[in-house]
């Protein structure tokens, strides 16, 4: 017979994600691993949906989406960061993930490269390899002692790009590490991008999730970009409802018809009793947006000093759900070694950072912890995290 499976499929059979949190679940461990918050998002939100559910908005709403929601983004995005969006330009998808998917899919042709920065979020190299394009992943490595934060080197950037770069895919604020990419930074990409004349994807799925005063800087907002960025984000995250799978992606008219052609055949629609709801609850007033953030900086805190107590070394984290860990100083030599036992050593889950690298090297010691949980669930797993060095030893 057969291989049953493509070979651009085979390296992606599973995700880390659904390894460890099965993992947590046969252990009973503390879930640090995939980032999902442990509450449920604003209650007018779920409120809407029930009742949407019941009062029968169940059929297949319009393609592009609901014409409430796309408006309701295109305002988000003005209120926001001052951007004119037109609603038409908005696509809703099905999640971020399905954005990401149909904008590589649409736009990239076989041996087209994708250049992004490793780690990564998982589903990029998968999409990458799914459209039969080609990952230039440029690392993002810890500055020098004094200056912990993610960052990448200018000059091996600017090496990654070429005539073939079809697409620069940005995410911002960064998963797994937390970093928030400056202006500056920013700015060299879209230079880059110009240069070679590549599409930017970027995925902003974090934009209300910004610690210490950091403001979050859209890429199509920069001089020049908009007319070839395409901004995608999610309801998942700045709602904390991350099993519903309601994204969108905006951009300009014929780079979007691209991607709705590829959507259209990937899902064609999804989530209608949602759509309505996520509309009003972009709306919400800044408080919502602000607790949002403040709450998860507290957590990142809690968390973040409970990890350092324990030995790790902790990289400052600016953004998103996640903490990134050093497990060197523990005398340990391999993260993924490391993640499968954390659970039987103190009941707790995380992830390596290898696995979301092209060269796992890059990450080979690094742990990526989630602190979108409840206080008291993440003061437990710092009380568990004490007894980690006594576990080792043992
Ligand atoms: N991009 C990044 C960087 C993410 O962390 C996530 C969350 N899992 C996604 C995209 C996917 O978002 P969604 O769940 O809306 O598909
Ligand atoms: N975005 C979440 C994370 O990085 C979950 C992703 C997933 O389960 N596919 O943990």
């Amino acid at each position: 017979m057969r291989e049953p499976m493509a070979a651009r499929m085979r390296p992606f059979t599973s995700t880390i994600f659904a390894e460890m949190s099965a993992l947590a679940l046969r252990t009973g461990a503390i879930n640090l691993g995939q980032g999902f918050p442990d509450t449920d998002g604003p209650p007018s939100l779920l409120a809407d949906v029930a009742a949407n559910v019941t009062g029968g908005v169940n059929q297949y709403p319009p393609g592009p989406g609901i014409p409430e929601l796309r408006t309701a983004v295109a305002e988000h995005q003005r209120r926001f960061y001052g951007q004119e969006v037109d609603p038409e330009r908005v696509l809703i998808t099905t999640g971020a993930t399905e954005a990401i998917a149909s904008a590589i899919l649409a736009l990239c042709e076989p041996g087209d490269e994708v250049v992004t920065f490793q780690p990564y979020y998982d589903s990029y190299a998968a999409t990458i390899a799914l459209a039969g394009a080609t990952l230039r992943a440029v690392p993002l490595r810890p500055g020098p002692s004094g200056s912990p934060t993610f960052a990448f080197d200018p000059d091996e950037l600017c090496a990654a790009f070429s005539a073939r770069t079809r697409v620069v895919l940005v995410n911002t604020p960064h998963n797994p590490t937390g970093t928030v990419l400056d202006r500056e930074q920013l700015t060299l990409i879209g230079q880059l991008a110009v240069e070679s004349d590549a599409v930017i994807v970027a995925d902003e799925v974090y934009e209300h999730m910004l610690y210490d005063g950091r403001e979050h800087v859209p890429m199509a907002t920069l001089p020049g970009l908009a007319d070839r960025t395409l901004t995608i984000s999610s309801a998942g995250k700045t709602f904390s409802v991350t099993g519903w799978k309601v994204g969108w992606v905006h951009g300009p008219a014929e780079l979007l018809a691209s991607v709705r052609a590829a959507k259209q055949f990937l899902t064609y629609v999804s989530g209608a009793p949602f759509q309505p709801a996520i509309a009003n609850a972009l709306a919400l007033p800044d408080s919502f947006y602000d607790d949002l953030a403040s709450g998860l900086q507290g957590k990142r805190d809690l968390l973040s000093a409970g990890l350092r107590a324990a030995g790790l070394t902790v990289y400052p984290s600016s953004g998103t759900y996640f903490v990134v860990t050093d497990v060197a100083p523990l005398g340990v030599a391999d993260g993924v070694e490391f993640c499968w036992r954390l659970p039987d050593l103190v009941g707790v889950a995380a992830v390596p950072v290898s696995v979301f690298c092209a060269d796992p090297d890059l990450g080979r010691t690094l742990v990526r912890f989630a602190f979108c949980k409840r206080d008291e669930v993440l003061a437990e797993a710092v009380a568990r995290l004490a007894n980690l060095r006594k576990a080792l030893a043992a």
